[in-house]
């Protein structure tokens, strides 16, 4: 029997979701492309998709999640155009590309860290496996998918029947959005083959390349999430996660290569979070301005409040950002935690009067992640007739799901209000003198806050600090 219903990208239908194993899940997740910081947009993703998790194993899965970290081959239109976004990233900051790729993959798990996103099973770099790439590219020369042209390797998508099986829209509307800038690969027999492995290409500088049957290169993008998520969770994947944008191309190609290299269906069910956007749109590291964690941090929020922010929309839906809701969600949230504070934890427990909002949290959460009904199901248990240690144990509970520490003290603020002020000054005094183009003294200002533990970043939204 099934226990919770899902919507599936694949079916465009909610259905009720049964494993391929009794009581195991299979769960790959596309991870970041490390070349900047997540922005919350990305984080909601993956919010909601630790959410899916965290329920998958509340009503008792077993739950294996993979997630890779792209730190090569994803260009800067989703296609086969454009510069590698890691380069891009290593041009940017003067650093080569695995150093911006440890610094970015340490800063999303930082991230992920501050919002409750629990660490997949498995992270797995695409630079750890190319060999895999390898040999799956091999084997789909073999059979007849893919073939080479200019030196690169491509995908013959005119080999399958339904191309399109998970999208179902037409060519011309995939291809905008999709793409940032569409230039024609002269090499390809159709337009919408893609690149399996670049030997030709018009990145000379590009600096991680690795020996292959077709040359020195490196890997294209679509073909590492296929063979990453194999070598973990084998043949038959039961759920794949990511972002809308990735439906097309990205999982529209996973899925063809992955059958053509599998010989059968792969996964079951495709689950995609919509956008986060701002009033310009949607938010992307691409355009340049975009609110990261530490930016809410700084402007005082817990980032718990964006999680709840997240959380109180269904993830079918795009969410529009504005810091007057979440202001709003911010006095929610601290109201909430201080009730949960209030109840008295001692006492037994009423498993009676429990049950039927234990059953109204499935119910909620199990009907394709319906998290703001989920949340009415907190409040409804604070209202309820029921002594406060039975309360209290539901909404811990509740909490494995939610990830909100609503039964966790707060902290005291580590951060008393004299050494904010003395930042705040340092930080203008700073600002000044880089104003004068008085250098020297900017940077003894920034080392003079080092030496005291005190770590500031420039960001476009202005000067943040932190506590080492
Ligand atoms: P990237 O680091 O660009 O590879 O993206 C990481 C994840 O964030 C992918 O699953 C994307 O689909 C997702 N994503 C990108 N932009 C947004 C957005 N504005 N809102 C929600 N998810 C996004
Ligand atoms: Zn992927």
């Amino acid at each position: 029997m099934s226990k919770i219903n899902l919507y599936n990208t694949l079916t465009k239908k909610i259905e009720p979701f049964v494993p391929n194993v009794e009581g195991k899940v299979n769960l790959y997740t596309c991870g970041p492309t490390v070349y900047h910081f997540a922005h919350i947009g990305n984080l909601r993703s993956y919010i909601m998709e630790d959410v899916l998790e965290k329920t998958l194993r509340y009503v008792g899965y077993d739950v294996k999640r993979v997630m890779n970290i792209t730190d090569v081959g994803h260009l800067s239109s989703d296609a086969d155009s454009g510069e590698d976004k890691m380069l891009m990233g290593a041009k940017r900051e003067h650093k080569s590309v695995m150093e911006i790729a440890a610094f970015y993959r340490d800063a999303f798990f930082s991230d992920c860290a501050k919002l409750n996103i629990k660490t997949p099973d498995v992270v797995e770099p695409a630079t750890n496996c190319i060999p895999e790439f390898i040999h799956m590219i091999e084997t789909l020369i073999e059979k007849g998918y893919a073939y080479v042209a200019g030196g690169n390797v491509y995908f013959d998508t005119s080999k399958l029947d339904n191309y399109y099986v998970l999208s179902n829209q037409n060519e011309e509307e995939l291809m905008v959005g999709a793409r940032d800038d569409v230039e024609e690969d002269s090499n390809k027999r159709s337009k919408t083959d893609f690149v399996l492995w670049f030997t030709k290409s018009k990145f000379d500088d590009q600096e991680l390349k690795w020996d292959s049957p077709w040359g020195v290169g490196y890997p294209g993008w679509h073909i590492e999430c296929s063979a990453i998520s194999i070598k973990h969770l084998g043949e038959h994947l039961d759920i794949h996660c990511g972002g809308i944008d990735n439906v097309f191309p990205h999982h529209t190609n996973e899925i063809a290569q992955s059958e053509a290299y599998l010989g059968h269906k792969w996964c079951n069910y495709w689950f995609h979070v919509l956008h986060l956007n701002d009033s310009t749109g949607k938010m992307s590291k691409s355009k340049g301005d975009f609110l990261t964690v530490s930016l809410l941090e700084s402007k005082g929020y817990d980032p718990l409040v964006y999680r709840m922010f997240c959380l109180q929309s269904h993830y079918r839906k795009p969410l529009l950002f504005n810091y007057e809701v979440l202001d709003n969600v911010k006095a929610a949230y601290e109201k909430l935690k201080k009730k949960v504070a209030s109840l008295d934890k001692e006492g037994e427990l009423q498993p009676e009067k429990m049950n039927p909002y234990q059953e109204a949290f499935v119910q909620a959460i199990g009907n394709d992640i319906n998290t703001s009904q989920a949340l009415t199901v907190v409040y409804d248990v604070l209202k309820a007739d029921m002594n406060d240690a039975s309360k209290f144990a539901l909404i811990e509970q509740f909490d494995q799901v939610l990830s909100l520490d609503l039964t966790l003290e707060k902290q005291e603020d580590t951060v008393d209000e004299d050494l904010a002020a003395y930042v705040e000054e340092k930080i203008a005094q700073r600002k000044a003198a880089r104003k004068e183009k008085d250098f020297a003294k900017a940077d003894a200002i920034r080392q003079e806050l080092l030496d005291k533990g005190i770590e500031i970043k420039d960001t476009r939204e202005g000067t943040t600090w932190n506590l080492l």
